[in-house]
Order: C-alpha cells, then sequence, then structure tokens
C-alpha cells in the first residue's frame, strides 16, 4: 500500500503547493501528459496549462515530460513548450524516471513526479524512490458525454422496457 500512496494529493496541477516542493528539496518535476495536463483526446495544452508549465520553469524548476503514449502524442503536445519530453515510457518501470533525471540534472532527492494514475505515476515514482504527487485526473468532455448518453440511453430503456411489459399484460 505505501507503495501507492502518493507524498501530495491536489485537485489539479494548479492546486499543487509549489512552495512545499521547494521546502522538500525539489528541482526536477517529471510530469505525465494525458489527464494530468491535458484530457487524453485533447491534442494541445490550454493557455492557463502553457502558462503554469513555464511559470515553474521561472520558479527555478527543471521540468520533463514522461508519456506511456506514443512519439506522435507526445511529440504534437510539445510543439510549442519544447520542453525535454519522452515518449512509451512504459511507466512504472524505471527505465524513463532515470532518463529524465538524466535529462534534467537531478537524482532521487530532489526529483518529483506529478501525475494522474496511481498505478503507473504513484507505483514508478515510489519504486524509484522519488517524491510522488498525484492530481484527479482531467476528464474528457467527449468521455463525459458518451458517459452521460449512454445513461439517458439506459434509462429511456427501462421505460421502454417496462411500458412494454405492461402492454404485454394487459
Ligand atoms: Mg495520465
Amino acid at each position: 500500500m505505501r507503495l501507492l500512496t502518493p507524498a501530495m494529493y491536489a485537485e489539479s496541477i494548479f492546486e499543487i503547493d509549489l512552495k512545499k516542493l521547494k521546502d522538500n528539496n525539489i528541482k526536477g518535476l517529471i510530469i505525465d501528459i494525458d489527464n494530468t495536463l491535458v484530457a487524453w483526446d485533447i491534442k494541445y495544452a490550454s493557455e492557463d496549462t502553457k502558462k503554469w508549465l513555464l511559470n515553474l520553469l521561472k520558479e527555478g524548476f527543471k521540468v520533463c515530460l514522461v508519456s506511456n503514449n506514443t512519439e506522435d502524442r507526445v511529440v504534437t503536445f510539445n510543439e510549442e513548450l519544447k520542453l525535454p519530453a519522452i515518449h512509451r515510457a512504459n511507466k512504472p518501470r524505471r527505465g524513463a524516471f532515470r532518463k529524465a533525471m538524466t535529462k534534467m540534472g537531478t537524482d532521487i532527492n530532489c526529483t518529483a513526479i506529478i501525475g494522474d494514475q496511481i498505478f503507473t505515476d504513484i507505483l514508478g515514482g515510489n519504486r524509484m524512490g522519488i517524491y510522488t504527487v498525484l492530481v484527479v485526473p482531467i476528464e474528457s468532455k467527449e468521455f463525459w458525454w458518451t458517459t452521460l448518453v449512454r445513461r439517458v440511453e439506459r434509462h429511456v430503456l427501462r421505460i421502454v422496457l417496462k411500458n412494454h411489459r405492461k402492454e404485454g399484460k394487459k
């Protein structure tokens, strides 16, 4: 269980306490992309997210994007940001975490992972021995919409079936 428990938890990236990270001697941030920075089906970061990422650099943090997604996804997302980035990271395996720390020039004592998934980001980070920050996953609007549509469909279907059964009894 300890391996699945984050050191810090935030409602979104914007709620992450950067001062607390600094107090914990964190200098490098490994950041997940899908559902952490942007919904999985959205190609580019929002203006607010771009601002947040660039502010990290201003605050003196080193940043490396680390995603299990494809090269295409990561390169497109990073087109404008031009941050150090690793695709097909195979989190929770440790290889990409090591690579990211090399890119940032940091070590396990001053690196944190920020991600939305317990079984990839948090487990991987804790296995590596780095500071872990769990954020609530960003829900895709499209996904939210299909879920709602399905729920309505099921509800309608239930009413239809009920009426159908009543009709049958008459
Ligand atoms: Mg993710």
